[in-house]
């Protein structure tokens, strides 16, 4: 099959039923497109044989006429930090360079019952850390639209994925904005859902208060439909929401009139790009004209949000990693050692990258008994803040809007020597995950210079029927035809 398109996963499954496809010819067709697209590095390892005996069983099991999953046949991509059972499992890192799963991620689980094909394990970088893909202990992974750009990070290989057609769907993990930043600086959608949506089951833990599985698609639909699978309760995470999880597909059609708010320091800050801030005030009135309200709002702490993030993320990781010492599993240290703490020390100096020994060491350090009180009590002081500022913010408004960052997708290697820059570039994510709450990213807009860009929403806490209608709604706004 040499030329392959639909518009979203229905239409695909509609051609599936009137036999203008199958399975195998679309699995192959991603394989190919795969090979061709090496040089992306998006891709740690593809599933090649396994992906098209699956394919072959769903063919035949619907010319068989048996019922079909929802996602009967979709294409699916998982980054390198969701557990798939009996396959290798790295988060990026040497340290788990030959680590196999030995349980599928509950969000996995989910997938495969409603008949998805997981076609290969995606490049990030290494434990979920970064904004760029530069990071990965095994190599950086290339914006499809710009070569010599990043795609973003840390589900770099997820996003670039989705946008040059290497499958339909990816799952990545969004901490502090490693979904919706890459989707922005790729041109796809990428959705953070709420804290507590999906079950982090089977999800290697980076800080776990902020983690939350989110999905890389092309359209709102497809977002909508893979959210609606893989949310909900999960006896082996007890912090998943007991909210139930709606019909988010049927909910795109409401044309319902949003009041919608934007921080005014968001886009009055002086980091933010001036294409960025024109097209997002030009959009505000494309919203207006079509009957939305929307209203600048203050928010006075805005600047001390990445550093809250970083203080908290990095405390959580610190003790998250410890349990890679080489004991049980993951990388063991050739070098000779006279005691058990020389053991530990080489395996883990040995095989985490500079970054991750970076955070650790940071969290290590605002944990310490003399620092304890001055940086992570007074993190989570702040992030009480922000949860109370986003409490008051949905009690009067139905979404909040803002860029995704404050740049698009910037040069390979332009920021991998200025970690401080390179963390302040999360200036317009990280609100989300420190209030739990929903974010997606929509491409709305292109660059002059042809690198594409977006725009983010965010509701209140499970409000993601809400948000997802309000995305269907933007897009078409927007004049855009996904
Ligand atoms: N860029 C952020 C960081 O480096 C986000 C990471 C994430 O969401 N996993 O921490």
């Amino acid at each position: 099959m040499s030329e392959f398109s639909f518009v979203s996963i229905k239409d695909y499954q509609t051609a599936l039923l009137n036999n203008q496809t199958t399975c195998v010819a679309v699995v192959e067709y991603y394989l190919s497109r795969i090979e061709a697209n090496k040089h992306l590095n998006a891709f740690l390892e593809v599933y090649s044989e396994e992906a098209l005996e699956r394919a072959k069983q769903l063919d035949e099991e619907r010319l068989a006429g048996k019922s079909l999953g929802k996602l009967h046949g979709v294409v699916v991509g998982l980054k390198d930090v969701i557990s798939y059972k009996n396959h290798k499992l790295s988060a990026a890192s040497k340290i788990l360079e030959n680590y196999t799963a030995v349980y599928n991620a509950t969000a996995v689980e989910k997938l495969l019952a409603d008949g998805a094909i997981i076609i290969g394990r995606q490049n990030c970088d290494e434990f979920a850390m970064g904004s760029s893909n530069e990071n990965s202990a095994f190599g950086k992974v290339l914006n499809a639209a710009d070569n010599s750009r990043v795609p973003g990070g840390s589900s770099g290989g997820s996003a670039v994925a989705v946008q040059a057609g290497l499958c339909m769907i990816s799952l990545g993990s969004d901490t502090g904005g490693s979904v919706r930043q890459p989707a922005d600086f790729c041109g796809v959608i990428g959705l953070k859902p709420s804290y507590g949506r999906i079950s982090r089951y089977g999800l290697i833990a980076y800080a776990s208060s902020f983690d939350q599985i989110g999905i890389f698609s092309k359209t709102v639909e497809d977002a909508a439909l893979v959210l609606e699978v893989i949310a909900g309760t999960d006896g082996y995470d007890s912090t998943v929401s007991e909210s139930p999880v709606e019909n988010y597909l049927a909910s795109l059609t409401d044309d319902k009139k949003y009041k919608i708010a934007y921080i005014k320091q968001t886009l009055e800050h002086p980091s933010l790009n001036e294409e960025i801030k024109n097209a997002i005030f030009q959009f505000i009135e494309q919203l207006k004209s079509a009957g939305h309200s929307v209203e600048a709002i203050d928010f006075e702490y805005l600047d001390y949000i990445v550093p809250t993030y970083y203080v908290l993320t990095t405390a959580e990781a610190s003790t998250n990693l410890s349990r890679y010492d080489g004991v049980r599993f993951g990388y063991q240290s050739k070098s000779p050692e006279n005691d058990l703490t020389e053991f530990y020390k080489n395996n883990r100096s040995e095989a985490f990258g500079k970054e991750v020994k970076r955070r650790i060491m940071l969290g290590t350090f605002v944990l310490s008994a003399l620092y304890y009180d001055s940086y992570f009590t007074k993190a989570q002081q702040v992030r009480r803040i922000v949860s109370d500022r986003a409490n008051e913010i949905f009690a009067e408004y139905d979404a909040l809007i803002s860029p995704n960052s404050p740049i698009p997708a910037f040069k390979v290697g332009e920021k991998s020597n200025d970690a401080t820059e390179m963390y302040l570039a999360d200036i317009y994510t990280v609100f989300a995950n420190l209030a739990g709450i929903p974010g997606i990213s929509l491409p709305l807009f292109d660059s002059a210079f042809g690198i594409p860009f977006g725009i983010q929403i965010m509701t209140d806490k499970m409000k993601e029927s809400q948000l997802l209608n309000l995305s269907k709604q933007m897009v078409q706004i927007a004049g855009k035809n996904f």
